[in-house]
């Protein structure tokens, strides 16, 4: 099949969470079964890597998106490292060119203009699913829409004008990664698209309470519609996650599936990986003792002993993560005898109150507030467990990194954490973590406190991290998902047409 993936953020060029990972490793496992793929993402400016590394082998082409009033981007075709075809950068720089993808890193405001940012690179999406039928043959049959940021993508191609519609039929597919960021606009931000005015008209797909809403756009408009596991999916269709969306998947909840997301096991992986000290397998566990050894280092906890397991969490700090619990139960999980080390990025509030948790109890607390890759690669290695308390979801990597490290993780049963984690007491055959239900910060304490007896069994908890480690979370199974999904959607647009 031929696929044309749109998304805002892609590994290792753009990443802020799991949708970077998940677009790169999906579309490597279906590039390596033969597929064609390529990949459509904004022209970002210095760091995101991809200043760099296009210099004679890239195709520039001119497009002229059909906007009121129109507008110019560049579409760079630039060739792509093994097995992916190539990637199509949408070149503007007056909206791409900046310091962060979605808003001011410095500040951590989004950028007032993502409406008018976003519904560019959408059409300029809609645009290569068309355009290059003409210049180098590639038509696809499938278009793949990754949340907000291309929720206009399928209202285009479906309605969009000329030069955006493609001539021949092309399935597209919409995956949800979060329902918490929906992209929602103010209504002027519609005159923009070009679009027929019905599609904007009271309960219409793009009209939100008066608003333009992008996710539902794309939940609407397209002929699939995905989410990142199957307990997502079915949470995304109560009023309790639903967002004020659930109404509008319960009724399209025949064409939605929940596909857990896979692990980059070329990133990911113990074994071979490059950017922590020492590599481990499942038989020889020797190199994460020295890399535990090293994360404690690193943290100035250089004293502590073989029982006093080392807790670990890496995570935007924002408020589906689950900090609010973290924070309430913080001083009665600092009375264990543990170590708690935290990397994250992200509001304000939690930020501050981490700060103040580390003033209180800096002999067991380590924190560190930033985006950094190689720290996090040492986390998942040199932690005996992985903290991830959240509210709600959608998949979550960092558990299955997690359980691929050796890192038993700790979680609360909500989306892909639920689909993923296996509890100690509740199914020890089948266990490889411990699991709490209810949002609430004595059971988070509770299952800590669970956690940290079953790490003095050292021959029970080798066998727990044994089964993690041995789990396959590798993105092939996930890959033959999609593609029948891709299949049933070029299916459908074929009979639309
Ligand atoms: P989400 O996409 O909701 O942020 P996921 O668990 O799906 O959550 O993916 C998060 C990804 O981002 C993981 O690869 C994780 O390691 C990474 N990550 C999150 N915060 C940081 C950080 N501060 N530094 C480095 N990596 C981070």
């Amino acid at each position: 099949m031929k696929i044309l993936m749109a998304a805002a953020e892609l590994s290792p060029y753009a990443k802020v969470g799991g949708l970077a990972d998940a677009v790169s490793g999906l579309s490597k496992a279906l590039a390596a079964e033969g597929h064609v793929v390529r990949i459509c993402l904004p022209y970002y400016g210095e760091g995101s890597n991809l200043q760099n590394g296009g210099e004679g082998s890239e195709k520039v082409f001119e497009a002229e998106l059909p906007l009121r009033p129109s507008r110019k981007v560049k579409l760079r075709v630039r060739p792509s490292p093994e097995p992916l075809d190539a990637l199509v950068l949408v070149d503007e720089p007056l909206l791409f060119s900046r310091a962060g993808i979605y808003g001011d890193p410095a500040t951590g405001q989004g950028y007032e203009d993502n409406g008018e940012r976003f519904l560019v690179f959408s059409a300029a999406a809609a645009a290569a699913a068309s355009l290059f039928r003409h210049l180098d043959g590639f038509t696809p049959d499938v278009v793949h829409c990754h949340d907000h940021q291309t929720g206009l993508v399928p209202a285009f191609l479906r309605h969009g004008a000329a030069g955006l519609r493609p001539e021949a039929p092309v399935g597209t597919v919409f995956t949800i990664h979060n329902l918490g960021y929906q992209g929602v606009h103010g209504a002027d931000l519609f005159a923009r698209t070009g679009l027929d005015s019905h599609l904007m008209r009271p309960l219409g797909p793009l009209e939100f309470h008066g608003k333009m809403n992008l996710m539902k756009a794309g939940i609407a408009l397209s002929d699939r519609i995905t989410t990142v596991s199957p307990t997502y999916a079915e949470e995304i269709c109560t009023p309790e996650l639903g967002e004020g969306l659930d109404g509008l998947l319960r009724e399209r909840r025949g064409s939605l599936i929940g596909i857990l997301n896979g692990v980059e096991t070329e990133v990911w992986d113990p074994a071979t990986d490059r950017l922590i000290p020492f590599r481990y397998t499942p038989g020889n566990l020797a190199g994460k003792g020295k890399d535990r050894k090293a994360l404690l280092e690193a943290f100035q906890f250089s004293g502590t002993g073989p029982g006093t397991p080392v807790l670990g969490m890496i995570s935007r700090l924002a408020p589906q993560k689950g900090f609010d619990l973290l924070l309430q139960a913080i001083d009665a999980i600092m009375e264990m005898d543990l170590r708690l080390v935290i990397l994250g990025a992200g509001d304000e509030e939690y930020r501050r109150g981490l700060t103040e948790a580390l003033r209180r109890h800096p002999d067991r607390l380590g924190l560190r507030i930033g985006f950094d890759e190689r720290l996090a690669h040492l986390i998942e290695a040199g932690s005996d467990m992985f903290v991830m308390p959240s509210r709600y979801e959608p998949c979550g990597l960092n558990q299955m990194y997690s359980l691929r490290y050796g890192s038993v993780p700790l979680v609360r049963a909500t989306g892909g954490l639920a689909d993923t984690v296996v509890d100690m007491d509740e199914d020890p055959p089948r266990a490889n973590g411990f699991v709490f239900r209810q949002y609430l910060a004595l059971e988070l304490v509770k299952t800590v406190r669970r956690a940290v007896r079953a790490f003095g069994d050292r021959k029970s908890w080798k066998e727990l991290m044994r089964r993690g480690m041995e789990t396959d979370f590798s993105w092939n199974r996930s890959a033959a998902r999609y593609l029948e999904v891709y299949k049933a959607a070029a299916a459908e647009a074929r009979r639309a047409a």
